[in-house]
């Protein structure tokens, strides 16, 4: 692409952060492209926050510009940032995504941060199982932060292991991955597990309208969407593989949809534990933590 036709005005930075608030703010708020800004900045050229606001005059290569101008064009599509930069933050930990996993939420770290401060899984329980890893971000952070803990991760898509894999790996935590549906039990478990984690689909098809562009066209759908009829499959089958590997004394934790935390938690009554429902930082329930009922 001949570079003149690029639309900054320069490539001074100042004029970069000017035409991304122009054709950005009303698509998606000045807060949330300053956000971007930073991240683009941070990826591209590897600025962090102080640097980027205190270089507004110096210009940059006209090949970095090039990466702007086609990050700003991706943004107006809805292509989610962590999509062009390649990667996320999860709970301290650089994740990589793609297409095949679902880009990891905040009020996920926020469930993963409510275990972290917690007494390391020990004896008996000092296993933990993640279901529907995706990227893994769940396994890793936890991981991380029981370096002595022996983590298994479950995910059916071969494309999602594959990232969740080189996550595990460029985040040197040692886990077991597994290629299994949850949803028809999972073969080769075995023993017992102190923390038993999941994030499974949890989005009804008619919740679709209600969703943003960058998550529809983006996310994989396999990893959001359960059919009208049945949205608490996976938590039946969480709750069929929890009843034969959770340790007496271990916890389930399952994140959950908003509207249907009641279900979810009579679900897991009927099934022999005691829920608890806890809120994110939105004040939505969001998830669920459950112990064997005494
Ligand atoms: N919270 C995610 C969303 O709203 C859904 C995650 C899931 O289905 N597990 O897009």
């Amino acid at each position: 692409m001949n570079t003149r036709n690029l639309r900054f005005r320069s490539n001074r930075v100042r004029d970069i952060v000017s035409l991304f608030h122009e054709e950005l703010d009303s698509m998606y708020g000045s807060g949330e492209v300053g956000v971007f800004l930073d991240m683009l900045f941070e990826a591209f050229l590897g600025w962090d926050k102080v640097r980027l606001l205190t270089s507004k005059e110096q210009t940059i290569d006209q090949s970095d510009l090039l990466r702007f101008h086609w990050a700003l064009e991706d943004l107006k599509q809805y292509r989610p940032i962590q999509h062009i930069i390649g990667y996320t933050d999860f709970c301290g930990c650089r994740i990589s995504v793609s297409p095949d996993v679902l880009i990891p939420r905040p009020e996920t770290e926020e469930m993963v941060n409510s275990l972290t401060p917690g007494p390391s899984p020990h004896g008996e329980g000092s296993r933990i199982l993640d279901l529907c890893t995706g990227s893994g971000c769940i396994a890793i952070t936890l991981k991380k932060t029981f370096p002595k803990a022996d983590v298994t991760a479950v995910d059916i898509s071969p494309a999602a292991l594959k990232i969740a894999l080189e996550n595990a790996k460029n985040n040197g935590a040692d886990i077991r991955f597994m290629q299994a549906d949850v949803l028809n039990g999972v073969d080769g478990l075995s023993g017992s597990y102190g923390l038993i984690v999941s994030n499974p689909p949890y989005v009804m098809e008619k919740e679709r309208a209600q969703m943003q562009r960058n998550v529809l066209d983006y996310d994989p759908a396999l990893a959001l969407f359960v059919p009208d009829d049945d949205p608490l499959r996976f938590y039946k089958a969480i709750a069929n593989i929890a009843k034969e590997h959770l340790a007496e004394d271990g916890m389930l934790v399952v994140e959950i949809n908003e509207s249907l935390a009641d279900k979810t938690c009579e679900l897991f009554h009927k099934q022999g534990f005691s829920p608890e429902v806890h809120d994110d930082f939105r004040g939505k329930h969001r998830w669920v933590s459950a112990v064997w009922n005494p």
